[in-house]
């Protein structure tokens, strides 16, 4: 292994990078700045620009670029080069504070939902200098917000950065409130595991869907899958780790802390861990991460996979958001102390959060709502499309004793609740034992499972910070109103208790049970991207972004019309992929085979050998009936697409697609993958799934 701290971040223009390069004033009225949030004052940004440049082209850089998260949800990126041509003719390579503070991309393609019209086009980048500058491609990248003239927000980045700002201003007044005078701020941090499929990348490309969909829109199921279970913790092929190790290294570069790797539960699946960071940073990552995967893969022939399902009936991909708070001074707020003060600064954050979970199941659902992810929720492999939160049983207890006001042991947990000594040190291994909830505490954090692995993490932590900011908010003003802070502490932590603990369920979430249970509960479900996203615009959830100054109520609906179009489009277009691999490849497939299977009856018949009940007849007659379903249900489809039309609206539209259009994919497919279980091997267009799974 190479040198890992010569290389960690050696790519990335960080503070170490800025202190030796940059002159101390600049330095040091740069840091002011990103720590008070202030715009930057353009002798700084003209001192910091040219100390980028100079470092960037050392790099080998030529260019740069404003480095964005629109709406797309991937990264947008538009390169400028650095040199600027003289009147002598010769060039100069130049960069300059007002380039890198704001860019004009000419952004007219980006999706606003209604917020742009044409004629007001461009939009503007803004640097985020809590996020720092990095080289990729020989570009030096300058992490951006993304705004339209007018002031609406076109990214994903800038709410993320509203809510760590009220979440941060929320709890720093909750904790002051209750006695705590070191806190001057109140970080989110985040840690997303990523899943990812690789397959060889020839196989890979005789696949249209894949290449067009990202995902198998037919293919019978293996003989072989994840029944054994070898392959989960398995041992990583020769190749894949070579994959692994280059990722790595490329990863280091960019300053990202990949930490683990392993191969997950599905064949041909693997997951990357990085070490937690800042929300903004660790999304900034995490699109780095997703990026980088795909590049190095094609380097080692291979694809990597980032759709949350690509292949039917094997486990789909997610990505586990791990999120906490911490302080300035490094105190981890969801994690149980020595003191008990701290122990009651963590039951009222892990309160805090039962409540707006409770509060926000919708929006954190529409949080993991794509086309790609209805294939996962849900679907006995990865959290259902209901929102619950696992604590385990220790915590529970707690929680139960906290509710009736009982002060003193806890017997079963064998610990002391509130006001009182010391809570157990909850171990990953007693509260991580429940891999079927989809948000579970796991000792020192909340895992929120149930994103794709496709997603930002912007959005979820953007709702997550959001709702409890406005849970802390709302305790404040009770405790400030308040003659006794403890005295109103505990009553404020019985009653969220009892008015929020519907949300907490520790049994297995893959039952049907729990289905019914959680509808006598009352509790959400919203079982797909187009039951889920028109939620978004409900009175609640405007009240809680426009109060805490994170969208207003026109970005809202944007953005509502942005999912449930792209939900749309995402369909429409797996649907043609489907209907021209039906037509094109699979249909003339099943004719050769029938046509070979018939000239053997034929033959048969003309020299008389032919018995009653032959097998080439039935498997004849089979391909044939088998045929002409395929054909009804092309034609179906067919009918099915052009229907979408008739949408007066996205809301239509996407009801029509969910009601309409998956069901007539999904019977297209049944038969196709029927008869890919009959139609001999050489015939078929496609190479199956054991092909792609196994043979890396
Ligand atoms: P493992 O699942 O291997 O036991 P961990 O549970 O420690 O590992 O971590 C899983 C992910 O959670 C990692 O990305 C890790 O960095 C992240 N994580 C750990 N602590 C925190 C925290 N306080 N805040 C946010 N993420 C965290
Ligand atoms: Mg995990």
């Amino acid at each position: 292994m190479r040198d890992v701290p010569e290389i960690f971040g050696s790519l990335v223009f960080n503070d170490d990078v800025m202190s030796a390069r940059l002159p101390r004033e600049i330095y040091k009225s740069l840091h002011k700045t990103i720590e008070e949030g202030k715009a930057l004052d353009i002798t700084v940004a003209n001192a910091v620009a040219a100390a980028m440049k100079d470092w960037a082209i050392e790099k080998g850089a030529t260019h740069y670029t404003h480095w964005f998260q629109p709406l797309t949800g991937i990264t947008a990126e538009k390169h400028d080069s650095f040199l600027t041509p003289q009147p002598d003719g010769r060039v100069i390579m130049e960069f300059s504070g007002k380039e890198l503070i704001k860019g004009e991309p000419d952004a007219s393609s980006f999706p606003s939902g209604g917020l742009r019209e044409t004629f007001e086009a461009r939009g503007y980048t803004a640097w985020d200098p809590t996020s720092y500058a990095f080289i990729k491609d020989d570009s030096l990248c300058i992490p951006t917000i993304f705004c339209s003239f007018g002031g609406e927000v076109l990214d994903k980045k800038t709410p993320l950065l509203r809510s760590m700002e009220a979440i941060n201003a929320k709890a720093v007044r909750l904790l002051k409130l209750m006695g705590d005078d070191q806190v001057t701020r109140v970080n989110t941090t985040v840690g997303p595991e990523q899943e990812y499929f690789l397959v060889d990348k020839e196989t890979y490309k005789k696949r249209r869907d894949l290449v067009i969909t990202g995902r198998t829109l037919f293919g019978a199921k293996p003989p072989k899958g994840q029944e054994l279970d070898d392959h989960y913790f398995g041992v990583i092929k020769p190749r894949v780790m070579a994959f692994m190790q280059e990722l790595n290294v490329e990863l280091w570069k960019l300053g990202v802390y990949a930490k683990t790797e392993h191969n997950e539960a599905a064949p041909a699946q693997h997951e990357l861990a990085p070490v937690f960071a800042t929300a903004n940073i660790a999304a900034d990552h995490n699109q780095l991460t997703m990026e980088i995967m795909k590049k190095v893969a094609d380097k080692h022939g291979l694809a990597c996979l980032l759709h949350e399902k690509p292949f039917a009936g094997v486990n789909g991909s997610g990505k586990h958001n791990n999120w906490s708070l911490s302080t300035n001074y490094g105190k981890n707020l969801f994690k149980p102390g020595k003191k008990p003060q701290d122990n009651k600064t963590f039951l009222v954050c892990l309160c805090a959060v039962l409540e707006a979970v409770d509060i926000s199941q919708d929006l954190l659902r529409i949080t993991s709502a794509s086309a790609g992810n209805d294939h996962r929720l849900g679907a006995a492999e990865a959290p259902p499309a209901i929102i619950s939160v696992f604590l385990g049983d220790e915590l529970t207890e707690i929680l139960d004793a906290i509710e009736k006001g009982e002060h003193g042991e806890n017997k079963k947990a064998e610990t002391v609740v509130t006001g009182v000594d010391v809570l157990p040190d909850f171990k990953k291994d007693t509260t991580d034992r429940n891999r079927t909830s989809p948000l579970a505490f796991t000792g020192n954090k909340f895992e929120f499972r149930m994103l794709g692995s496709s997603f930002s993490i912007a959005d979820i932590n953007t709702v997550i910070n959001t709702a409890v900011a406005d849970v802390f908010d709302r305790l404040a003003d009770r405790l400030e109103a308040a003659d006794n802070i403890e005295e109103e502490l505990d009553k404020w932590m019985s009653q969220t208790v009892t008015a929020h603990k519907r949300i907490i369920f520790n049994g297995n979430n893959y039952t049907q049970d729990w289905v019914n249970e959680a509808h006598r509960r009352g509790l959400y479900e919203l079982k797909t991207t187009a039951d889920a996203v028109p939620h978004f615009v409900n009175e609640k959830n405007v009240e809680l972004f426009t109060k805490h100054k994170i969208f207003t109520k026109s970005e809202i609906a944007s953005r509502c019309e942005i999912m449930l179009d792209s939900y749309c489009k995402v369909l429409h277009i797996e649907a043609l992929t489907m209907l021209e691999m039906a037509k094109k490849e699979i249909m003339p497939a099943v004719l050769s085979y029938t046509n070979e299977v018939a000239q053997s009856v034929k033959l048969k018949q003309d020299i008389g050998i032919i018995a009653e009940g032959d097998a080439s007849l039935k498997l004849c007659t089979r391909l044939t009936d088998l045929y002409n379903k395929l054909y009804r249900r092309t034609d179906a489809l067919e009918a099915t697409i052009a229907g979408m039309d008739s949408a007066n609206d996205s809301l239509e539209a996407s009801s029509y697609c969910r009601d309409k259009l998956v069901p007539a994919m999904n019977k297209l497919r049944s038969v196709a993958d029927e008869l890919e279980t009959i139609v001999a091997e050489k015939y078929w267009p496609y190479p199956n799934y054991s092909e792609l799974l196994f043979n890396v």
